[in-house]
């Protein structure tokens, strides 16, 4: 297995976290990488550092303007008068046409929710976690069965041009869209505790990837508005999009019965390559929690995955009990390599 990681990932330390009528702790932090880090060294991992592969493949999969706002808005906000915030995040939300006309009209268009406060070192991180994703997909396309990027920002709720629910780039459809032209079949599997809106909406009209995902019942949860089971996709993309939501509360065994029945969907696609969005907030003691996987049940899980007969590209997304970060990660990777 090769992994990747770039330490100016952790640079992105946001400070808050807007949800449910209250202002929060952030989850998404950076101590979130080093936990995964130490873990893959116990395994014997050796981490390397993304190559810089620029802007190309980023902006094959997010809008111009939205990419322009990211890298600028904290500059552009810092810059403005003295009573705003030291972070940019917006108050107010807007989906219809905006007029785009300041910082805070672009700011209520391409921030789609209140978990993505973007700080003085949010793009530089942004940017870092697709390179990740990139770096770790180049390495399946150079042969290699297994690659992992640690990707950090997470990216599955990143729209082509919105960010929300922690994510600024949508690290697994920017692999994926760079991966295409080698491996003209490909399955994404999300397994992560929240439907990946931004994964869905890139390929919503595309036949060459399926998107896959097992997650909580988004009625009044992450994100909300997506993640039914009625979303199949469009066009020829028709049947190229499975939601499978989970009752809140489900056990391990009903998450697994899910990931059986993805993996069977995902088989009968005949994909060249499985990406799989890794997210360990299904862990029972993660604050964003809806079902109860067991440290163990990583391993389960991961045995699903160990014989698909393709190679298999796993990119992080959620996980936010610092204290289980470890032995997950150890108990998912341990499960593949020996496999
Ligand atoms: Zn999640």
């Amino acid at each position: 297995m090769r992994s990747f990681f770039h330490p100016f990932q952790d640079r992105h330390v946001p400070k808050s976290y807007l949800n449910r009528g209250k202002m929060r702790q952030p989850q998404e932090l950076p101590e979130r990488t080093g936990y995964i880090l130490e873990a893959l060294e116990e395994l014997g991992q050796e981490v390397e550092e993304p190559k810089d592969r620029g802007m190309a493949p980023i902006a094959k999969v997010h809008h111009p303007g939205y990419l322009r706002f990211l890298e600028s808005a904290h500059r552009r906000w810092t810059a403005g008068p003295d009573d705003w915030g030291e972070e940019v995040i917006s108050n107010i939300y807007s989906r219809s046409p905006s007029p785009l006309r300041s910082l805070i009209g672009e700011a209520a268009f391409y921030q789609a929710d209140g978990s993505c406060p973007i700080g003085e070192g949010t793009w530089e991180a942004a940017y870092w976690s697709a390179q990740t994703a990139l770096a770790a997909g180049d390495a399946i396309r150079r042969g290699e069965r297994l690659a992992y990027g640690l990707c950090r920002p997470p990216g599955h709720h990143a729209r082509p041009d919105a960010a929300g629910g922690f994510c600024y780039l949508n690290n697994a459809a920017i692999a994926a869209e760079a991966l295409t032209p080698d491996f003209p079949r490909i399955a994404i599997l999300d397994p992560d505790m929240h439907h990946g809106q931004g994964i869905q909406e890139v390929f919503y009209e595309r036949d060459d990837v399926f998107y896959v995902s097992v997650h909580g019942d988004p009625g009044n949860f992450y994100p909300v508005v997506s993640g039914y089971e009625d979303e199949r996709g469009a066009g020829a993309g028709h049947g190229y999009n499975l939601n499978m939501p989970m009752p809140h509360g489900s056990s391990e065994e009903y998450f697994l019965g899910r990931i059986d029945e993805a993996m069977r969907a995902v088989s009968l696609f005949a994909p060249d390559l499985l990406i799989v969005t890794l997210g360990f907030d299904i862990y029972e003691g993660d604050p964003q929690a809806k079902v109860s996987v067991s440290s163990k049940g990583f391993a389960r899980m991961a045995e699903r995955f160990a014989d698909s007969g393709t190679p298999l590209l796993v990119i992080q997304e959620g996980g936010y009990d610092l204290e289980s970060l470890g032995e997950n990660t150890r108990q998912f990777f341990s499960t593949l390599l020996r496999s």
